[in-house]
């Protein structure tokens, strides 16, 4: 059978189209592919073994020779894949429709279905997400998980060469205006993206999934309008507003500044999911009530603060007021300083439900650089460079470490040469100190397993380097202190 009658088979066996869509499919295909071949008719009992990408690639190999995918780069061919499985995708009309009736009879069924959807359509590469090494590190904070990244694509210098005039449309990576744009060198293709429009805080806001699902069910909200990151008293009512409409899921808001913040802090989106994370077996090193809130400070390498409640409004505003309160909280013994000719102090809030209870944790964060520490003094430093460098952002917070690809050769080139089958390799003045700590450590067994526990154990030290209280006993009662100053604060207003 042609990969092209493969492809719509699979479609209607993965119930992405209907056998009704059958010769409207193979026609659109037909002409958007420029093939040449002989109609053969929907057969039922036709069965393969061979995963979409397999059927795919000999379509994409075709539209390389018919000049329709050039230059052929790994994201130029994702662009034209994206366009193919648009065929099976319900335009954006269509998918609210099923989206909102499925939501009549459940919020899982509808959220369910669309997740279905965006990994059958490969708008989630799930085989790409599979080359993605994850494993978990022991430590006093329970056990970490670790991501290294590799299912993002390199950037090929074919792709940079052919880079067009920024048109500043879309205006970034997260507006709306993704949903059907078909991309070029420099921008993903999003022909077969789809969100679905949703109400918060009476605001009007979008709920996608991310292509890259870095744990279950992977969401983003964003805002409608291409907005910059804001946190503020709306964000909690937005939070709450989600968890109350999706209550198997998690949202979590990045600080609003840069070194803390995400990775795009010029539109205003939030992060959830269907996932626990580390940081929901944390233990709490001490706990409080006050005004029906339970506080808890969590023994974690940040600095988070656990708020339990069943009363949404009071905690939404005790929320609030602790966001205020650290706004202008220092402490020069800590290096904590809230501004200088700016602000620095922020906080990353994550809510999630259990039953009929609200849980928020509040990471407290600072932006601050100084001459010891240019890239952040709350935030990894230089010597955990060669593991991570880049912004620690919520889910790194909850204790999932998102590593960069470059890891996974360079975890092969040290086991090498600590295995003593080579000597050196290329690009690795970054992990020398790191290579030689760890030649200190041999002969081990599990000489892979000495390489991730490290790894993950410099990644943890990162963390560490974010906490604006740290785990010592000195610290710990700062932190409580902190807590005990902000309600008595709170309590007189
Ligand atoms: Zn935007």
């Amino acid at each position: 059978m042609h990969a092209l009658f493969e492809l719509i088979h699979y479609a209607i066996r993965e119930r992405l189209i209907d056998t009704i869509d059958y010769d409207y499919v193979f026609n659109r295909l037909l002409h958007l592919l420029d093939l040449d071949i002989v109609y053969q008719p929907y057969e039922a009992t036709y069965k393969t073994d061979k995963t979409v990408d397999e059927i795919l690639k000999p379509l994409l190999d075709h539209a390389v020779d018919k000049g329709k995918i050039d230059p052929d780069t790994v994201q130029m061919r994702d662009l034209f894949e994206s366009e193919i499985m648009n065929v099976f995708t319900p335009n954006p009309s269509m998918l609210q429709q099923q989206f909102d009736t499925l939501k009549k009879q459940s919020i899982i069924a509808a959220t369910d279905d669309f997740y279905r959807r965006s990994k059958k359509s490969n708008y989630i590469k799930m085989a790409r997400i599979g080359k993605n090494h994850f494993y978990k590190v022991p430590s006093k904070y329970g056990e970490i998980e670790i991501t290294i990244n590799r299912s993002k694509p390199e950037k090929d210098p074919k792709d940079i060469a052919k880079k067009p005039v920024d048109t500043a449309y879309p205006q970034c990576l997260l507006c709306k205006e993704n949903v059907g744009y078909y991309g070029h060198a420099a921008h993903p293709g999003r022909t077969n993206h789809r969100i679905i429009k949703i109400s918060l805080n009476d605001e009007p806001f979008y709920f996608q999934f991310s292509p890259y699902v870095y744990y279950n069910e992977h969401a983003i909200v964003l805002h409608e309008d291409h907005i910059p990151m804001d946190v503020g008293k709306h964000t909690f009512y937005r939070l709450f507003d989600f968890v109350d409409q999706f209550p198997h899921y998690f949202l979590g808001s990045n600080a609003g500044l840069p070194i803390v913040g995400g990775s795009i802090l010029s539109h205003e989106h939030y992060q959830g999911g269907r996932a626990r994370f580390p940081i929901d077996e944390a233990a709490g090193f001490y706990t409080t009530r006050m005004n029906g809130i339970t506080y808890e400070l969590l023994n974690w390498p940040l600095s988070v603060i656990k708020m339990r409640s069943e009363n949404r409004e009071r905690l939404i505003n005790a929320a609030e007021a602790l966001r205020q309160y650290f706004s202008t909280y220092a402490d020069e013994s800590i290096d904590l300083l809230h501004e200088t000719d700016q602000p620095h102090n922020a906080i990353t809030p994550i809510l999630r439900r259990t039953g009929s209870s609200y849980q928020l944790l509040i990471a407290l964060r600072n932006n601050r650089t100084d001459e010891s520490y240019p890239d952040g003094i709350f935030h990894p430093h230089p010597s955990r460079h060669h593991i991570k460098k880049e912004n620690i952002g919520l889910i790194e917070v909850m204790g999932l470490a998102i590593l960069p690809g470059r890891l996974h050769d360079a975890f092969t080139d040290i086991e090498t040469i600590l295995k003593e089958e080579s000597e050196s390799f290329e690009n690795m003045e970054d992990y020398q100190p790191w290579l030689d700590e760890l030649k200190a450590k041999m002969p081990v067994d599990d000489v892979r397993g000495l390489i991730e526990r490290s790894a993950g154990e410099i990644f943890i030290r990162g963390l560490e380097d974010c906490g604006i209280f740290k785990q010592t006993d000195a610290h710990r009662r700062k932190f409580k202190q902190f807590l005990e100053g902000f309600l008595a604060w709170h309590l007189k207003y």
